[in-house]
């Protein structure tokens, strides 16, 4: 096998490996971004049940003076309707409205409170609503992986010895090449070279349509021991057979020239 063909026969079963990866990862990634989005979603509805608890003690503190005050009211009265002189129960009666404006305020901001607990908790509840249905989405995705992963494992097993294989017949420094430019374009390390007008010496590589020098173009015909890259995309040049065989026609005709 000539270098190149080991860089196909390479090629061939990476792309597959690659292929098999990348939606075992897509599955993970998925998994991921639900496992996300519920602990934002828990994180907040936290905070909010925090915020309820608080104001639901705020309301029993509330409640509390305002029946402390409701005793002392309940004293005075008594006191009033036991009072020995008008000086004293107009003394009393004033301490009475203190108090009932007092304790009226207590409740009014207890109630006010109290609204902003109904508040609290209809929030809550949306948020449960939405943790439902991340709960949903959370839970497929984790089937999807696990399923993905179950019918993965064994046919990754066996192209990851295959494409250990192929690479053990690729020498070292060209292995460094087919891995940096396979991991720049996803995979895709390799491309055809086309010709655009054999006569005018012009070619193309088929990937990123720059033009291959002829130069290097010949050195695709040549012997094959060394890598040949696109000066544009890095990508490893070879010629497809029909390429080949329309050089070869065209090699004695160029010579003549
Ligand atoms: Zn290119």
């Amino acid at each position: 096998m000539s270098l190149m063909e080991q860089i196909l026969a390479l090629h061939s079963v990476d792309v597959q490996v690659r292929a098999l990866r990348g939606r075992l990862d897509s599955a993970k990634h998925y998994l991921k971004t639900q496992e996300t989005h519920m602990r934002d979603l828990q994180a907040q509805r936290d905070e909010v049940e925090l915020q309820r608890k608080h104001t639901q003690a705020q309301i029993a503190n509330l409640e509390m003076e305002a029946n402390g005050v409701g005793v002392q009211i309940q004293k005075m009265r008594d006191e009033l309707n036991n009072s020995g002189n008008t000086k004293q129960y107009s003394a009393i009666l004033t301490g009475l409205k203190s108090l009932e404006l007092q304790k009226d305020n207590f409740e009014q901001q207890a109630l006010a409170q109290m609204e902003k607990v109904e508040q609290l908790v209809a929030r809550i509840a949306q948020f449960d609503v939405k943790l439902g249905e991340r709960t949903t989405l959370h839970d497929k995705a984790t089937t999807e992986l696990h399923d993905r992963t179950k019918e993965t494992s064994e046919r990754l097993g066996e192209l990851d010895r295959e494409r250990a294989l192929a690479a053990s017949h690729v020498p070292a420094p060209s292995m460094t090449i087919f891995d940096e430019v396979a991991n720049m374009h996803d995979g895709e390390a390799v491309s055809t070279v086309m010709t655009v007008d054999a006569r005018s010496r012009e070619y193309a590589c088929t990937a990123c349509n720059v033009e291959i020098p002829y130069q290097l173009y010949s050195r695709l015909l040549g012997d094959g021991t060394s890598l040949i890259q696109c000066l544009s995309c890095k990508r490893i040049l070879y010629l497809e057979m029909a390429e080949l065989e329309a050089a070869s026609k065209r090699k004695p005709a160029a010579k003549s020239v």
